[in-house]
């Protein structure tokens, strides 16, 4: 945990970070993106699909393609795509309280719109634990990977990327982060695969856990017998 000493901003991604999005929901949401691709551009369900495909690739969210090449607004495609059921999330409180033990700011920083964003954390039950929620409209539509997306975080929230730490399913989001001082964890990882992730976190809670012990045992007094 060397990388994260001292650190006291924590940043997370939403999607595939705080909670498995390879799940009903995401298949609801890319179904919903294909339609409306559909009926905006006039093109048919497979066009709408590799466009989708094109765009994610391309830009690092499918509707910043869309706003980009066919003039689509992008309030009502975030709206529109994300207005999903969101049943078969299994609410985390346990993650929530882990996160909540982290000492100092915890933010969540995503591709994806605030609407969804809060509506997710709200059905997670994690929602209290955050002290703000940056997502695609707040970094004016620029997603990361890119630089400008972490910098209008940066600014927004005022903090020194220095002590902050950013935990990420996509790699190429983390290379932007370390580039610019966060420390770096990659999560649903066995190990860190490239020099800029400083740790990787096969599961978010043990990582989370061993991080607050850690902090305990670094925080606590010296024991008595280390005292002589
Ligand atoms: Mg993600």
């Amino acid at each position: 945990m060397s990388a994260l000493a001292g650190r006291d901003v924590w940043v997370f991604d939403l999607d595939n970070t705080l909670y498995p999005a390879d799940h009903e929901v995401f298949d609801d949401i890319g179904e919903r993106m294909t339609a409306f691709i559909a009926r905006a551009v006039g093109v048919d369900h497979d066009a709408a699909l590799a466009l989708r495909e094109r765009y994610f690739n391309d830009y690092g969210a499918t509707v910043v393609g869309l706003v980009k090449h066919h003039g689509v607004d992008a309030a009502a495609f975030l709206h529109d795509v994300h207005d999903v059921s969101l049943d078969t999330v299994d609410p985390d409180p346990d993650l929530g309280r882990l996160i909540a033990h982290l000492p100092g700011r915890r933010i969540v920083f995503t591709n994806g719109g605030r609407a969804y964003a809060h509506r997710i954390l709200a059905r997670l039950q994690i929602e209290t634990a955050f002290d703000s929620v940056f997502a695609l409209e707040d970094a004016g539509l620029t997603p990361k990977p890119e630089r400008l997306a972490f910098e209008r975080l940066i600014a927004a929230a005022a903090f020194d990327p220095a002590r902050a730490v950013m935990f990420e399913d996509h790699l190429r989001n983390l290379e932007t982060a370390a580039d610019l001082g966060f420390a770096t964890v990659l999560v649903g990882a066995a190990s860190p695969p490239a020099p800029y992730v400083h740790h990787a976190a096969p599961r978010l809670h043990a990582f989370l856990r061993a991080v607050l012990d850690n902090q305990s045992l670094t925080a606590a007094p010296a024991s008595p017998s280390e005292r002589g």
